[in-house]
């Protein structure tokens, strides 16, 4: 039997509310080990509420244990780090200090939940099976997922020339001329970044004027080994075993060409990750979970915190500042129920 089900045993807390099947039963369970998965754990590992982290399983997109942080190269924004912190050294420590006040964490992925049900099923495993595990306040953090352009050739030459993780592939690029599509501030912080390996960095944009930050615009401007491509958009990514060149058409003129790169960068924006949640959970209309004064959902007793709820400020620092917020309302929900 798995430790946590031993200790709410022990508790004498733990028959009264399990239903029927076997799962263990735990105060709090985190889904998702981004900034805000990781600060809640933090918060509530050191509220006693001993949490289980569902970390998820590595994967190449931003869907993954650590989240878009593990994607991403230098966090110069991060207070704290005067000379800036790399994106997964980041996410290490806040993992190392979540396991340090007694937070558990599992490299699983959650395959369905049931929020209809006290408390909370949880599934790692089968989805048609037994939960794993059911919780009495749940904490959502899946974050949000890199977007695709879905055209011809992406799915196909994505880890063999296309990438959408520039700290994770910029090396094999070494000397090479690249592309980066995006005009946002991901786009331009991968495109300075893969400088220090590519040859040149053209960026191609759906408009003439970018939507990333002044001084990341004014950084990629300066910088000699970027271009730009305007008013343009990627039809296809073409080569056989690895990129070879974009067919790019100009949405002002119509016109189609075809750009030589060696390498693709995307970085449009991303979506929440919810699928996990569809009819359970409240969103809005572009999917991310809408929360009310706080981090509470639609549902009682279960949180939302970090960039699956929110797409405005999508930043490091106010996703590990909801994740913080949702850990407190966690622990003021569970003392409500008398579980804290
Ligand atoms: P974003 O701000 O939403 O920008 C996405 C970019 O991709 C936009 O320029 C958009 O074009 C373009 N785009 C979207 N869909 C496209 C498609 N199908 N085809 C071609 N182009 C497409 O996303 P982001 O850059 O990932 O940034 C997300 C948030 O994180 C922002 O708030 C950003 O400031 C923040 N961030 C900050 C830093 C930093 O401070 N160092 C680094 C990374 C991210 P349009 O402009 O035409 O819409």
């Amino acid at each position: 039997m798995p430790t946590g089900a031993q200790r709410t045993d022990e508790a004498g807390s733990q028959t009264a509310d399990r239903p029927d099947d076997v799962a263990e039963v735990r105060d709090v369970v985190i889904i998702g080990s981004g900034p805000a998965g990781l600060t809640a754990a933090i918060y509530t590992a050191r509220a006693d509420l001993k949490p289980l982290v569902l970390e998820g399983e590595p994967s190449s997109t931003s869907d993954q244990p650590g989240g878009q942080l593990m994607l991403t190269t230098e966090v110069e924004n991060f207070p704290g780090f005067v000379d800036g912190v790399m994106g997964p050294e980041l996410m290490a420590s806040f993992r190392a200090q979540a396991e340090r006040f007694g937070a558990e964490i599992r490299t699983v992925r959650a395959t369905r939940v049931d929020l209809s049900s006290r408390p909370f099923a949880v599934w790692y495993g089968d989805p048609d099976g037994e939960p794993q595990v059911r919780a009495r306040a749940l904490v959502v953090a899946t974050g949000a997922r890199s977007l695709m352009l879905d055209v011809p050739g992406e799915a196909r030459l994505l880890g063999h020339g296309l990438s959408t993780c520039a700290t994770c592939d910029g090396f094999f690029f070494r000397g090479r001329p690249i592309a980066v599509v995006g005009g946002g501030d991901s786009a331009l912080e991968e495109a300075i970044f893969l400088t220090k390996f590519a040859s040149s960095v053209l960026i191609v944009h759906r408009r003439k004027q970018l939507r990333a930050s002044k001084i990341m615009q004014d950084r990629a401007m300066a910088n000699p080994k970027i271009s730009f491509l305007w008013d343009s958009v990627v039809e296809e990514v073409l080569g056989e075993d690895s990129v070879r060149a974009l067919s790019v058409r100009n949405v002002v003129t119509g016109a189609l060409s075809e750009v030589p790169v060696e390498g693709c960068f995307v970085a449009i924006g991303h979506a929440p990750n919810t699928s996990l949640f569809a009819g359970q959970l409240e969103t809005d209309a572009a999917g991310y979970v809408t929360t009310y004064g706080g981090t509470r959902t639609s549902v009682d007793g279960v949180f939302a915190c970090g960039d699956v709820q929110d797409h405005v400020y999508r930043q490091a620092i106010t996703a590990a500042g909801s994740g913080c917020m949702a850990a407190i309302d966690v622990e003021r929900y569970l003392e409500s129920q008398g579980h804290a």
